[in-house]
């Protein structure tokens, strides 16, 4: 198993692209394009588990693709392609199922996650994602995986359906590895206490409009041990103060003043929200060059590139698995 060393992640077009996404996964999606011979889906599929009508979500997709190239993304370099221009991750996943043991999947604990935030739809997709997520990193042959760290639990169930799919017929594939962002945990969202999720309303845009972000981030809920200004805060539990520690490298410096009480919450609110639309207007001057032509280009060519490699994968499967090459009519 020689060859290039390939990168690969994928986005749901659930909603805007946010800082979670940004310092998770995002930096290093950039990053390793210099490295890796790198793959970036939209994740189109796994977004039916949300929003069964993809037509529903045409529009976000576009943004969604805007937004990666407007990060750094750079199509010449990445290929960047919707999960459903490669059909054959969906054959990938039924025979990767044959393979992976109830268990595994029952104990993801994401599952429940989802089921507590709409258990008005718990499909068996939604069950199935994360051995469609393993398909999706295996089936371009994917060595490095940049992602959040609440995807680690995924990336870590897609190395053991790999070795057992490898010892099952013969080693077809890689083990992917991790890549994680240390400086970025999980990053919460404004409500402070979940996840930053683009499906949940809590979020802080990357290339919103500037009044966009001033909003999102006023809304933040801050040190809820501190009722008046003249109070001493508490940083250390104050996410407002967290995210002092992504955008400001004197953050120490206003933890200092938030626990003397010289800076007040709402002030704190007011300094981040303009550090943020400072430091991402490079992103934004970016993607107002986009137009939807070009997504289409890009969106085209990345699907006849991934294609042809995710073409190649299924005939080694095909073939390990003791199944007959694809029928040509
Ligand atoms: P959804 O609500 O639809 O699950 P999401 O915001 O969680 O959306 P995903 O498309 O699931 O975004 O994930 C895209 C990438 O961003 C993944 O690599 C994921 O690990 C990372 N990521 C998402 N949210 C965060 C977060 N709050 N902190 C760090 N990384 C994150
Ligand atoms: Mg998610």
């Amino acid at each position: 198993m020689t060859g290039p060393k390939r990168s690969l992640s994928g986005i749901r077009v659930t909603g805007r692209f946010h800082i979670g996404n940004y310092l998770g996964a995002g930096i290093n999606y950039v990053r390793l394009q210099d490295e890796y011979e790198s793959y970036i889906f939209v994740a189109d599929y796994h977004t039916l588990t949300t929003k069964p009508n993809a037509r529903d979500f045409t529009d976000d997709l576009y943004d969604m693709v805007m937004d990666l190239i407007a990060i750094g993304v750079d199509p010449e370099r990445t290929v960047i392609y919707r999960q459903s221009a490669i059909p054959m991750v969906a054959e990938l996943t039924l025979l990767l199922a044959m393979v992976t043991p109830l268990s595994w999947v029952q104990r993801v604990p994401t599952f429940k996650e989802k089921v507590r935030d709409q258990p008005e739809n718990v499909n068996l997709g939604l069950f199935e994602y994360p051995v469609l997520q393993a398909a999706d990193i295996i089936i371009v042959k994917g060595n490095a995986v940049p992602v959040g760290r609440d995807q680690a639990a995924h990336v870590e169930l897609t190395r053991e359906i790999t070795r057992r799919f490898n010892r099952t017929y013969r080693p077809v594939f890689p083990e992917p590895q991790l890549v994680l962002n240390p400086d970025a945990p999980i990053v919460k969202g404004t409500d402070g206490k979940a996840k930053m999720s683009k499906s949940l309303n809590n979020i802080v845009g990357v290339t919103d409009p500037p009044d966009v972000i001033r909003k999102q981030v006023m809304s933040m809920v801050t040190d809820v041990k501190r009722t008046y200004k003249t109070q001493p805060g508490h940083p250390r539990s104050c996410n407002v103060c967290a995210f002092y520690k992504f955008f400001f490298d004197d953050w120490e410096h206003y933890w200092d003043l938030c626990r003397k009480a010289q800076i007040g919450c709402y002030d704190k609110k007011k300094l981040l929200a303009e550090r943020i639309i400072e430091r991402f207007a490079p992103f934004r001057e970016r993607r107002s060059g986009l137009t939807r032509e070009r997504i289409d280009q890009v969106l085209e060519s990345g699907a006849e590139r991934a294609h042809a490699i995710a073409g190649q994968t299924m005939v080694e499967v095909r073939d390990a698995v003791g199944l007959p090459p694809y029928f040509r009519a």
